[in-house]
């Protein structure tokens, strides 16, 4: 597999002027910057995630940098099922019309330890959010994503995801299985449609997730969500129109 990166990518102001971008985990971490960063750059982000007080200081702090007044979209990704994506993607065709943009960035660790002692319904719970979820929520927004005159589809891989690694259990197989969704997606959306799908590797980044992977890291050695930030806007984006099915860095080795 080719891994592609966009280092020296620089976006415009307003980059992602009158686009419409759900995000999910929208509330920590690299959502949370996602969100703050694709609302600076002119999108009005749908805020995607389970914890409602996190998903309202986003929507503060976006308000309170004068970005375009974002939603709120409270959902927890282990519960939601068909009949919820389906409420969603009729609710954002009424109040919007079309979708440019679906962030599937929400994802669980699960257990670091040898397969042979995984629990099944931790691997269950990671399967169902990093994987079964993100089927579900595209397949139910695919038509509203089609409306637009540019989309995209951006899935969250791993490095693991590309290589597995020992202890990494259901995490790194969901990875892996992300990176299969977005091939087999992408091909199927190449002849007939204008939305794109790819996939992004944050790479080692300052978050909750990683602080609960690496306890004895020192955080400080580590990027920060925000400086991640230009390979998503590249994606998001429509200086990324024709480039779909493939896998990029965030962080060029
Ligand atoms: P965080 O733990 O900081 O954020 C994860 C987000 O996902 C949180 O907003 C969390 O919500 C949300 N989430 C988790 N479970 C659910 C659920 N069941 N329903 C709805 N939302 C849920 O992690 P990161 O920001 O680091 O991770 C973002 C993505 O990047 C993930 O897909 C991760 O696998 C990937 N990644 C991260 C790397 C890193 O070094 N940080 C490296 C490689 C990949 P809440 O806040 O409410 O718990």
């Amino acid at each position: 597999m080719d891994i592609l990166t966009c280092p020296d990518y620089q976006p415009t102001p307003a980059l992602l002027k009158d686009r419409i971008i759900l995000v999910t985990g929208a509330g920590d971490g690299i959502g949370r910057a996602a969100s703050h960063s694709f609302a600076a750059h002119g999108a009005t982000v749908i805020l995607a995630g389970r914890t409602l007080p996190k998903l309202e200081a986003v929507y503060d702090g976006i308000m309170a940098a004068g970005g375009p007044e974002p939603t709120l979209y409270p959902v927890d990704l282990d519960g939601a099922g068909e009949a919820d994506y389906q409420t969603l993607a009729g609710a954002i065709e009424e109040q919007f019309g079309a979708l440019n943009g679906l962030l599937h960035n929400a994802g669980e660790l699960g257990q670091r330890t040898p397969i042979a002692n995984y629990k099944a319904d931790t691997w269950e719970k990671v399967m169902k959010v990093n994987v079964t979820a993100q089927f579900l929520l595209t397949r139910a927004l695919l038509p509203v994503m089609e409306k637009a005159s540019d989309a995209s589809i951006l899935f969250t891989s791993s490095g693991v995801g590309r290589r597995g690694r020992a202890f990494w259990g259901a995490y790194a197989v969901s990875k892996f299985a992300t990176e299969g969704l977005c091939q087999v997606l992408a091909q199927e959306l190449e002849e007939t449609t204008r939305v794109r799908a790819n996939c992004i590797n944050p790479g080692a980044t300052r978050t909750r997730m990683r602080a609960a992977a690496y306890p004895g890291e020192d955080p400080r050695t580590l990027k920060t969500p925000e400086e991640i930030m230009p390979t998503y806007l590249f994606l998001m984006g429509p200086d990324s129109q024709g480039v779909s099915g493939k896998s990029f860095d965030a962080q060029p080795k």
